[in-house]
């Protein structure tokens, strides 16, 4: 067992790093405060590789594997949970596109998307009555001539004013059930996609979240993923995948507010020595520290499972649980370890504590994360 990057893969998290430090940090709190998407940001790091790295070279990927990938969105939302949702959110169509997507469908769609021509991608599941229970969605898709015309709504689309394209799924045969829901690819722009309502949000605000609504959406029959009625399967092979994604972020963004909280603990002095000697402190950083590196070990065991082909359904939803749940709770010890500092703007921790909370509840809530290992481990 060998606990230890390939030398590849610890060169990509160091580019990640230095691009995080270089590119990011220095100014992603205006994009945060004025909730605006970092295009300049998004195109570098597509530039560099990062919008693509679970597709083949020939379609403009860049495929380092899973855990490279897993190591590079944990530094990114070291300083940014918005570029690194963007980042997972647009690997995820990717990938939907290259596994299911026809030849030429994906040489098409994947060269922009990968290299930043499109900013992002959308994947359009949720639904104002259809969010833990993905299979109730009431969007449909009815058969005409040369394609499908899409009626419907969804909501709560990360990216979707400003993505190239969206993956939307929709009923095609209502009789059966799960097995009658298909996945069409929209590009931006088709007529009757229309991207609506920007969400106010508690966190992750310089990544949009909007309503979408598809009215007589007329797609062509190569749009298509996969076969009619494969809808539910590729959604949920997908989600499978992405919640190492957001995994992988929960765990930047905790080990963020966790190693501010303790250089502050280091300087804050309080009954006239560093709060950092206090035992209550130092119990509190000692469980940040341990809890964040276990969840470590599941989400890269995760991410190891997903390169090596092998299953890892019940290993993502255990790594997305803990992870995200960890995470959140580090990002309350950190505020409460800033005291008054914690709780102002002017300090990083207060964004940390906002940008962590929807960890717990997008790509599947904490409670639906049980429902998949619970599942996996009786069936
Ligand atoms: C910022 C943000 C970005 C998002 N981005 C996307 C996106 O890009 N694409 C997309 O398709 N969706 C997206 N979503 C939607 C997200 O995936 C859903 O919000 C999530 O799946 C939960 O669905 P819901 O909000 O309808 O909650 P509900 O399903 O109504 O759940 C409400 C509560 O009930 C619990 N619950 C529900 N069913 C059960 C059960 N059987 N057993 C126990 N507890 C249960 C839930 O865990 C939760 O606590 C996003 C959401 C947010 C907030």
């Amino acid at each position: 067992m060998d606990f230890n990057p390939t030398k590849e893969q610890e060169m990509i998290r160091s580019m990640a790093q230095k691009f995080t430090e270089n590119e990011i940090a220095p100014v992603i709190n205006k994009f945060e405060e004025e909730h605006k998407f970092p295009s300049e940001i998004i195109k570098k790091l597509a530039e560099l590789g990062f919008m693509g790295m679970n597709i083949k070279e020939e379609y403009g990927g860049f495929p380092a594997g899973t855990v490279a990938y897993s190591l590079a969105l944990t530094e990114i939302a070291r300083a940014s949970a918005s570029v690194a949702v963007t980042m997972s959110v647009t690997n995820m169509v990717a990938e939907v596109i290259q596994e299911f997507g026809k030849e030429e469908i994906k040489k098409k769609y994947l060269p922009p998307l990968c290299s930043g021509e499109y900013l992002a991608g959308a994947f359009c599941l949720t639904e104002p009555n259809a969010g833990s229970d993905a299979g109730a969605i009431q969007t449909k898709a009815d058969k005409v001539d040369g394609g499908y015309i899409l009626n419907g709504n969804k909501i709560f689309i990360t990216s979707a004013e400003v993505a190239g394209i969206f993956v939307v799924w929709a009923v095609t045969d209502r009789s059966k059930g799960k097995k009658g829901i298909s996945a069409f690819l929209v590009p931006a722009g088709t007529k009757g996609l229309i991207v609506g309502k920007k969400e106010e949000k508690m966190g992750q605000c310089a990544s949009p979240t909007n309503e979408v609504a598809l009215m007589d959406c007329f797609v062509p029959d190569d749009h298509l993923l996969g076969n009619e009625g494969d809808g539910y399967k590729i959604a949920l092979m997908e989600l499978a995948g992405g919640r190492i994604g957001i995994a992988s972020l929960s765990l930047g963004v905790g080990y963020a507010a966790i190693d501010y909280a303790k250089n502050f603990a280091k300087e804050r002095i309080q009954f006239g020595k560093p709060i950092a000697e206090l035992q209550a402190i130092q119990f509190m950083l000692s469980d940040c520290y341990t809890e964040l590196d276990a969840a470590k070990m599941l989400v890269l065991r995760a991410a190891f499972l997903k390169e090596k082909g092998l299953p890892y359904t019940k290993e993502g939803s255990m790594a997305k649980l803990y992870a995200s749940e960890v995470a959140n709770k580090v990002c309350i010890k950190a505020v409460q370890i800033l005291g008054g500092y914690g709780y102002s703007k002017e300090y990083p921790v207060e964004r940390f504590l906002r940008d962590i909370k929807v960890t717990t509840i997008y790509e599947g809530t904490s409670e639906v994360q049980r429902m998949v290992i619970a599942k996996e481990i009786i069936k």
